[in-house]
């Protein structure tokens, strides 16, 4: 309990100082306490100490824990690979999704959002290019966006990216960079403007990441310590 006070001192602190290193107003950053694999005891002393929104990236160990613990006012964040089979279930218990990259989960979404709010949506971006990896490639994400932002039950909030390597420089060719460009090219477009969240940073790479403009950091050994 102690010590999950600290940790979450020490990483508001290190938002607090990017925030104002990058003249941006700290209250414009979300900590999202990413409490994968993490005991239902370490996520209530999270709560108890003020943190409202929890990332989750496996529906069966999140469905178990959201219902066990009954957290007063928190958002529930899924940031993990999403299965068709899976959608109806998160539609149902979070209320945001971090991790769609393609149509399809996004149209099941918004189907099967059986609540009065709509579900809150990120586009994954696969900014580094890798194969195999989770994320709508660069050049797709604009007419993926667009049909995205046109269902009903979701609102389109913005892009999350989850890049190669931890990022802590802000270099010429920083993957963060990349990203924002590409969110503000996005936002030119009229169905796109109202989007204004980059879910971007790690335990890492909070700092890089908040400097291009990141407004939800994904923080979890660095609150939590080493997953089970
Ligand atoms: C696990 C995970 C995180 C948290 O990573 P840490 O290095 O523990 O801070 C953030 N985002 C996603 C998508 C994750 O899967």
């Amino acid at each position: 309990m102690h010590k999950m006070r600290d940790k979450i001192t020490e990483v508001t602190t290190r938002i607090t100082n990017a925030a104002l290193s990058a003249n941006r107003n700290p209250a414009e950053i979300t900590l999202l306490a990413v409490s994968k694999r993490q005991t239902e005891q370490k996520i209530a002393a999270a709560h108890a100490a003020g943190l409202r929104d929890f990332g989750e990236n496996y529906l069966q160990e999140a469905s178990t824990k959201i219902k066990r613990l009954q957290l007063s006012d928190t958002r529930w964040h899924f940031i993990g690979p999403i299965q068709s089979n899976k959608t109806r279930a998160i539609a149902e218990q979070f209320d945001w999704v971090h991790s769609v990259d393609r149509l399809k989960i996004a149209q099941r979404l918004s189907e099967q959002r059986g609540q009065s709010t709509p579900l809150n949506l990120c586009l994954q971006i696969n900014i580094d290019d890798e194969s195999n990896k989770a994320g709508v490639r660069p050049d797709e994400a604009e007419s993926l966006a667009l049909k995205i932002a046109a269902l009903p039950n979701i609102c389109l909030r913005g892009l999350m990216v989850i890049p190669l390597n931890p990022t802590t420089a802000a270099s010429e060719d920083c993957p963060f960079m990349r990203t924002r460009l590409l969110f503000e090219r996005l936002k030119t477009l009229p169905q796109l403007a109202n989007m204004d969240t980059l879910s971007m940073g790690m335990s890492a790479d909070i700092e890089t990441a908040i400097a291009q403009g990141a407004t939800i950091v994904r923080v979890g050994t660095a609150l939590f310590g080493d997953r089970d």
